[in-house]
């Protein structure tokens, strides 16, 4: 048949007549049914804007970890928020020592494939000193699950090698 040239040719199957009932006389589809199986590499590219949070992102590459602080009412927003949620002032950039403690958190043991990470995945949610927020990120390197305690210190902690999404550049541990 020559298929064997087809070099990324996964399988060939033949797909039943799902209604054969319906076909008395025999399939119509009888010459379509056989299905040839490919792998196919597809490969795109992105381009994305982080808008008026691309500041916070371009400082986590260089290891700092800012959030925003309401130029109305004083409340520091980590996840930094351009407009105060509260009273609606323009907010301005805010350095924090990115240390925080561990106010809550869920063990999750079903994460998308793409996601490559070690489960269970920690999602803990995060009080960072001078915020008046919580901020919510991975949490890793905790060793055992039970080390993991309500009101410990966290720290952030920010990638050493290149990630596929400015979101990864930090993540949480315990400090
Ligand atoms: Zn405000």
């Amino acid at each position: 048949m020559g298929l064997e040239l087809v070099s990324n040719l996964m399988e060939v199957y033949t797909a039943e007549d799902p209604m054969a009932f319906d076909h008395p006389e025999g399939d119509p589809w009888a010459d379509f049914r056989e299905i040839m199986r490919i792998e196919w590499k597809m490969a795109f590219t992105y381009k994305h804007v982080l808008g008026k949070y691309s500041k916070f992102f371009i400082e986590l590459a260089d290891k700092k970890f800012l959030a925003t602080e309401c130029r109305g009412c004083g409340k520091v927003w980590a996840i930094p928020r351009p407009l105060c949620p509260d009273c609606l002032s323009i907010t301005r950039w805010k350095e924090l020592s990115g240390k925080g403690t561990l106010e809550s958190y869920s063990a999750s043991y079903f994460v998308p494939a793409f996601m490559k990470v070690d489960i269970p995945y920690i999602l803990a949610m995060v009080r960072l000193d001078g915020a008046d927020t919580l901020f919510t990120h991975q949490l890793r390197n905790y060793g055992e699950l039970e080390n993991i305690k309500v009101g410990m210190p966290i720290k952030v902690a920010y990638a050493t090698e290149p990630v596929n999404h400015p979101m990864l550049l930090m993540h949480f541990e315990p400090a």
